[in-house]
Protein backbone atom coordinates (compact mmCIF):
# COMPACT_ATOMS: atom_id res chain seq x y z
CA UNK A 1 0.00 0.00 0.00
CA UNK A 2 0.53 3.69 0.09
CA UNK A 3 2.14 5.35 2.87
CA UNK A 4 2.35 8.52 3.90
CA UNK A 5 2.67 10.67 7.03
CA UNK A 6 1.29 13.32 8.60
CA UNK A 7 2.89 16.93 7.94
CA UNK A 8 2.95 19.29 11.12
CA UNK A 9 -0.23 21.30 11.75
CA UNK A 10 1.83 24.80 11.69
CA UNK A 11 2.83 23.78 8.05
CA UNK A 12 -0.99 23.81 7.74
CA UNK A 13 -1.86 26.58 9.38
CA UNK A 14 0.53 28.60 7.16
CA UNK A 15 -1.30 27.61 3.98
CA UNK A 16 -4.87 28.44 5.97
CA UNK A 17 -3.91 31.87 6.99
CA UNK A 18 -6.57 33.41 4.62
CA UNK A 19 -9.11 30.42 4.64
CA UNK A 20 -12.46 30.64 6.22
CA UNK A 21 -13.91 27.74 5.20
CA UNK A 22 -12.16 24.31 4.51
CA UNK A 23 -13.16 21.31 4.02
CA UNK A 24 -10.81 18.24 4.79
CA UNK A 25 -11.34 15.14 2.25
CA UNK A 26 -9.70 11.78 3.71
CA UNK A 27 -9.51 8.77 1.87
CA UNK A 28 -10.94 5.24 2.66
CA UNK A 29 -8.01 3.32 0.84
CA UNK A 30 -4.39 3.15 2.03
CA UNK A 31 -4.11 6.25 4.30
CA UNK A 32 -6.79 4.76 6.37
CA UNK A 33 -5.21 1.61 6.54
CA UNK A 34 -1.94 3.45 7.80
CA UNK A 35 -3.85 5.26 10.33
CA UNK A 36 -2.59 9.01 8.77
CA UNK A 37 -5.94 9.77 6.12
CA UNK A 38 -9.22 8.15 7.36
CA UNK A 39 -12.15 9.95 8.12
CA UNK A 40 -11.49 9.56 12.17
CA UNK A 41 -7.71 11.21 10.82
CA UNK A 42 -10.35 13.95 9.78
CA UNK A 43 -12.08 14.97 12.19
CA UNK A 44 -9.65 15.00 14.29
CA UNK A 45 -7.63 17.20 12.01
CA UNK A 46 -10.64 18.95 11.72
CA UNK A 47 -11.17 20.00 15.55
CA UNK A 48 -7.11 20.71 16.01
CA UNK A 49 -6.87 23.53 13.14
CA UNK A 50 -10.17 24.72 14.76
CA UNK A 51 -8.63 25.50 18.30
CA UNK A 52 -5.50 26.52 16.48
CA UNK A 53 -7.55 28.91 14.54
CA UNK A 54 -8.99 29.87 17.78
CA UNK A 55 -5.92 30.27 19.77
CA UNK A 56 -4.69 32.79 16.55
CA UNK A 57 -7.56 34.76 17.32
CA UNK A 58 -9.37 33.57 14.21
CA UNK A 59 -12.15 31.96 12.89
CA UNK A 60 -12.08 28.54 10.64
CA UNK A 61 -14.95 26.57 9.44
CA UNK A 62 -14.22 22.84 9.01
CA UNK A 63 -16.65 20.69 7.30
CA UNK A 64 -15.30 16.93 6.42
CA UNK A 65 -15.88 14.45 3.43
CA UNK A 66 -15.26 11.12 2.77
CA UNK A 67 -14.35 9.02 -0.30
CA UNK A 68 -13.41 5.58 -0.75
CA UNK A 69 -10.53 6.30 -2.96
CA UNK A 70 -9.69 9.82 -3.74
CA UNK A 71 -7.28 8.24 -6.93
CA UNK A 72 -10.64 7.06 -8.76
CA UNK A 73 -12.49 10.14 -10.73
CA UNK A 74 -15.39 8.73 -10.81
CA UNK A 75 -15.70 8.45 -7.06
CA UNK A 76 -15.14 12.44 -6.75
CA UNK A 77 -18.31 14.14 -8.13
CA UNK A 78 -20.10 12.79 -4.79
CA UNK A 79 -18.71 15.33 -2.21
CA UNK A 80 -19.61 18.60 -5.43
CA UNK A 81 -21.51 20.26 -3.04
CA UNK A 82 -19.14 20.58 0.12
CA UNK A 83 -16.56 21.34 -2.31
CA UNK A 84 -18.58 23.68 -3.50
CA UNK A 85 -19.12 25.40 -0.12
CA UNK A 86 -15.13 25.69 0.81
CA UNK A 87 -12.88 27.84 -0.11
CA UNK A 88 -9.94 25.19 0.05
CA UNK A 89 -9.91 21.65 0.25
CA UNK A 90 -7.96 19.57 2.20
CA UNK A 91 -6.74 16.40 0.88
CA UNK A 92 -5.82 13.42 3.49
CA UNK A 93 -4.74 10.79 0.74
CA UNK A 94 -1.58 9.90 -1.16
CA UNK A 95 -0.32 12.18 -3.67
CA UNK A 96 -2.07 10.54 -6.45
CA UNK A 97 -5.56 11.40 -4.40
CA UNK A 98 -4.29 14.83 -4.38
CA UNK A 99 -3.85 15.16 -7.93
CA UNK A 100 -7.02 13.67 -9.05
CA UNK A 101 -8.64 16.20 -6.33
CA UNK A 102 -7.29 18.84 -7.69
CA UNK A 103 -8.48 17.85 -11.31
CA UNK A 104 -11.67 17.07 -10.48
CA UNK A 105 -12.48 21.13 -8.79
CA UNK A 106 -10.07 22.95 -10.63
CA UNK A 107 -11.41 26.27 -9.28
CA UNK A 108 -10.19 25.17 -5.64
CA UNK A 109 -6.77 25.48 -3.78
CA UNK A 110 -5.76 21.51 -3.09
CA UNK A 111 -3.27 21.72 0.00
CA UNK A 112 -1.98 17.73 0.84
CA UNK A 113 -2.28 17.41 4.38
CA UNK A 114 0.28 14.24 4.04
CA UNK A 115 3.57 13.50 3.15
CA UNK A 116 3.37 10.69 0.36
CA UNK A 117 6.89 8.40 1.59
CA UNK A 118 6.98 4.44 0.07
CA UNK A 119 4.94 1.63 -0.68
CA UNK A 120 5.16 -0.62 1.98
CA UNK A 121 3.56 -3.18 3.99
CA UNK A 122 2.78 -3.82 7.76
CA UNK A 123 5.40 -4.33 10.21
CA UNK A 124 3.36 -3.76 13.87
CA UNK A 125 0.90 -1.44 14.80
CA UNK A 126 1.38 1.96 13.29
CA UNK A 127 4.65 0.36 11.86
CA UNK A 128 5.15 0.17 7.80
CA UNK A 129 8.18 -0.89 5.63
CA UNK A 130 9.30 0.18 2.10
CA UNK A 131 8.93 -2.72 0.05
CA UNK A 132 8.75 -1.25 -3.49
CA UNK A 133 10.30 1.76 -4.87
CA UNK A 134 7.90 1.40 -7.73
CA UNK A 135 10.69 1.40 -10.54
CA UNK A 136 8.61 -0.42 -13.23
CA UNK A 137 10.90 -3.87 -13.89
CA UNK A 138 10.02 -5.85 -10.92
CA UNK A 139 13.45 -8.29 -10.78
CA UNK A 140 11.86 -10.14 -7.49
CA UNK A 141 11.55 -13.59 -9.53
CA UNK A 142 15.58 -13.09 -9.49
CA UNK A 143 16.14 -12.02 -6.19
CA UNK A 144 14.23 -14.68 -3.56
CA UNK A 145 11.32 -11.84 -3.57
CA UNK A 146 13.76 -9.26 -1.93
CA UNK A 147 13.51 -6.13 -4.22
CA UNK A 148 16.62 -4.78 -4.64
CA UNK A 149 15.60 -1.29 -5.00
CA UNK A 150 14.10 -0.81 -1.65
CA UNK A 151 16.12 -2.97 0.60
CA UNK A 152 19.44 -2.78 -0.56
CA UNK A 153 21.23 0.72 1.14
CA UNK A 154 22.65 1.40 -2.42
CA UNK A 155 19.25 -0.09 -4.56
CA UNK A 156 22.12 -2.64 -6.09
CA UNK A 157 20.76 -5.09 -8.58
CA UNK A 158 24.36 -6.99 -9.40
CA UNK A 159 25.01 -8.56 -5.75
CA UNK A 160 26.38 -7.30 -2.42
CA UNK A 161 28.86 -4.84 -2.51
CA UNK A 162 31.99 -4.90 -0.28
S1 LIG B 1 -5.88 8.03 -3.21
FE1 LIG B 1 -3.89 7.21 -2.63
S2 LIG B 1 -4.22 6.63 -0.48
FE2 LIG B 1 -6.27 6.77 -1.42
S3 LIG B 1 -6.72 4.69 -2.18
FE3 LIG B 1 -5.81 5.86 -3.88
S4 LIG B 1 -3.62 5.30 -3.80
FE4 LIG B 1 -4.50 4.77 -1.80
S1 LIG C 1 12.04 -4.60 -8.13
FE1 LIG C 1 11.39 -3.69 -6.22
S2 LIG C 1 10.94 -1.54 -6.77
FE2 LIG C 1 10.97 -2.68 -8.67
S3 LIG C 1 8.79 -3.24 -8.96
FE3 LIG C 1 9.83 -5.00 -7.96
S4 LIG C 1 9.40 -4.66 -5.76
FE4 LIG C 1 9.02 -2.69 -6.80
Amino acid sequence: MIVAEAKPLEELLACLEESRRALIVSCSGCTAVCLTGGAAQATSLASRLKIAKRINGSDLDVETASLLRQCEPELLPAIADRCARADVLISLACGVGVQQLAEAYPDKWIIPALNTTFAGSYAGEGVWEERCGLCGNCVLHLTGGVCPVTRCAKGLLNGPCG
